[in-house]
């Protein structure tokens, strides 16, 4: 699972920062999350291949977190993207592009999705034999979800050895992998487990940004591999976060520890700050496994 940070701090685009985005690698399959302003030019830095996003999940309508995407519509356009684009974000998400590519006659000559969202409980909104996406409902000034991503589990694995000794022939090695075991000629059975391995374990990745402090988040989130809570603001500025809808990085920690989850990445930093290295100090008081997102910053877990 790798997670490239393509922008990471609030609020308006700056030289030496970005708006929120991020590309999530997992399974060989690569997810476009949020997509700020800039967002195809930080792909472009990050040698990403525009072709391989096929999935785009918008957490909101606030402009640092979705004012890229128009963009990248139309660039996928002029490149002659053949791929269909699935677009996942707040109901009227589509009004929003759609008026941009009709006024500007702009029409892509590639299947073009929209998968709106409306409800406020959790919901499955992608799937394929891989991976499952939810949305994790936050709560923040106007209707936003975070996603989870999660790893199905995969086919067990054959014991080469023990497939050898016992003499199976490898056109059964398929059924192994699906669990089942093996009924022989002269009617004795070879359990699955004496001939496979276990499959891989799964990994799983939560994206929630932008919220206030949250706990009804974390029956979802729990024991994920990786989660990405923003904290906008330090301790100092705590009387900020409920009338901005925003979180510190102390309560991004609480979350983590309180999820059990086995890492968190904080981002979402407010450009008041010039260093962001209070944030994990802050951090770091409560929650020992915590990384600092940063522009161009490639996490592998
Ligand atoms: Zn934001
Ligand atoms: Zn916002």
């Amino acid at each position: 699972m790798k997670v490239s940070i393509l922008g990471c701090y609030s609020a308006t685009p700056r030289t030496i920062t970005n708006p929120t985005s991020q590309v999530l690698e997992i399974n060989n399959q690569m997810y476009l999350i949020d997509c700020g302003e800039g967002t195809q030019v930080q792909l472009r830095k990050h040698k990403i291949k525009f072709s391989r996003i096929n999935q785009i999940f918008i957490s909101h309508l606030h402009g640092d977190h979705f004012f890229g995407l128009i963009g990248l519509i139309s660039t996928f356009s002029l490149l002659n993207r053949p791929n269909d684009l699935h677009i996942y974000g707040p109901k009227g998400i589509k009004d929003i592009i759609l008026l941009q590519i009709k006024l500007s006659k702009s029409y892509t000559k590639y299947n073009l999705f929209f998968h709106e969202l409306e409800s406020n409980e959790s919901e499955l909104i992608f799937e394929d034999d891989k991976i499952a996406v939810y949305t994790i409902p936050l709560k923040h000034r106007v209707y936003t979800n975070g996603f989870l991503f999660k790893e199905k589990p995969g086919l067990r694995r054959i014991n080469i050895d023990a497939a050898t000794e016992k003499n199976i022939d490898v056109c059964y090695f398929n059924k192994l992998k699906q669990g089942s075991d093996l009924k022989q000629e002269d009617g004795t059975v070879i359990e699955n487990e004496t001939v496979t391995f276990d499959p891989l374990p799964t990994q799983s990745y939560a994206f929630c940004s932008d919220t206030v402090y949250n706990e009804e988040i974390i029956p979802l989130i729990e024991n994920v591999d990786v989660l990405y809570h923003e904290s906008t603001f330090l301790e100092q500025d705590i009387e900020k976060c409920i009338p901005t809808g925003h979180s510190t990085a102390i309560q991004a920690a609480t979350i983590a520890k309180k999820a059990n989850v086995k890492n968190l990445i904080l981002g979402h930093y407010s450009t008041r700050y010039s260093d962001i290295d209070l944030f994990k100090k802050e951090a770091d008081t409560v929650f020992e496994s915590t990384f600092l997102a940063d522009d161009g910053l490639v996490f592998k877990f």
